[in-house]
């Protein structure tokens, strides 16, 4: 026995569907509506405008219903009424394909990577999908975050994408055409960020007593003076001094933010070369989504009960 293999691993996660497991379980149209519908209405089918659960099948149109209540001579609607494959002619079967490709690509996928992996459609419909299923990565239900928080800010995009510059030039430094990007992330849990515009230091105290519970044992920063007012508003808060090359302190440090950081900007960098502003927040929510559903064995099915 070759003494240098190593015993297989039992694996903590159970494994993901692959893309072919996924393409048998959705290779029908009826395939990918009796998911969904079972994702949206595990009690039976309800009204899709007023939820009555009154609703009737409209014979010979398997996936819509009728509802009375809403309006006498009966609301028609579908499977898909009110989701975001509402009004496209594209197939399910290629939306639920753009949607695995896009849930299982850690550093992200272009709309022409993705267009070139599904190998049909243009370009456009493939942009098009993209755009429609990042704004449903979302996260609706927000709850604050506990437990040991990082805050932070960077700047993402413009012409500087000069790695070997340490982030401090980046932050104290040009950044013309750059957006600044606040977040904040629970060193076991999720991460939630967002984009400020005419940041004021204000705006950093806000958007942490936005998203982080007063309960959590320790919100760590960076010396930024836009979070100087934390501990006065209940957090425990406390610092290093980046600009004095300080970075770690018994577990005062940023590092767990400044990882997923990198994981953005490569993303970012790597597949989309350049993000305009009016785009940015679609990829924060890409990001951020994947990065909350990390150890989530069925991030598919999570994505897919968002539409
Ligand atoms: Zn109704």
């Amino acid at each position: 026995m070759d003494k240098k293999k190593k015993p297989p691993q039992t694996p903590t996660v159970k494994p993901r569907y692959t893309l072919t497991q996924t393409m048998a379980m959705f290779s029908t149209e009826d395939a990918c509506k009796t998911y969904i519908r079972d994702l949206r209405w595990p009690n039976g089918v309800v009204c899709a405008r007023c939820k009555d659960t009154n609703v009737h099948e409209v014979a010979k149109k398997p996936f819509h219903w009728q509802c009375r209540k809403c309006n006498k001579n009966g609301y028609r609607f579908s499977v898909i009424t009110g989701t975001i494959f509402e009004n496209t002619k594209y197939p399910l079967v290629t939306w639920f394909q753009v949607a695995y490709l896009m849930c299982q690509s850690k550093k992200g996928m272009s709309a022409l990577q993705i267009h070139q992996q599904i190998g049909s459609g243009s370009y456009e419909t493939a942009w098009y999908m993209c755009t429609r299923i990042r704004a449903a990565m979302k996260n609706e239900t927000f709850e604050k975050l506990i437990g040991e928080v990082e805050a932070d800010e960077t700047w993402i995009g413009g012409k500087d994408s000069n790695k070997h510059l340490s982030k401090r030039i980046g932050k104290r430094g040009n950044t013309v055409g750059k957006t600044m990007v606040i977040g904040a992330i629970s060193r076991k849990g999720n991460v939630v960020c967002q984009m400020i515009e005419g940041a004021g230091f204000n705006t950093f105290d806000s958007f942490v007593r936005e998203t982080v519970s007063q309960k959590v044992t320790l919100v760590a920063t960076d010396e930024s003076p836009g979070y100087r007012h934390l501990g006065a508003h209940g957090f425990v808060h406390r610092t290093v001094n980046h600009t004095q090359n300080q970075y770690v302190v018994g577990s005062t440090h940023t590092n767990t933010i400044e990882g997923f950081w990198s994981l953005l900007k490569r993303g970012i960098v790597g597949s989309y070369h350049k993000v305009s502003k009016d785009y940015l927040p679609l990829y924060l929510n890409e990001f951020t989504f994947r990065y909350n559903h990390r150890n989530d064995p069925d991030i598919f099915r999570a994505l897919l009960s968002r539409v």
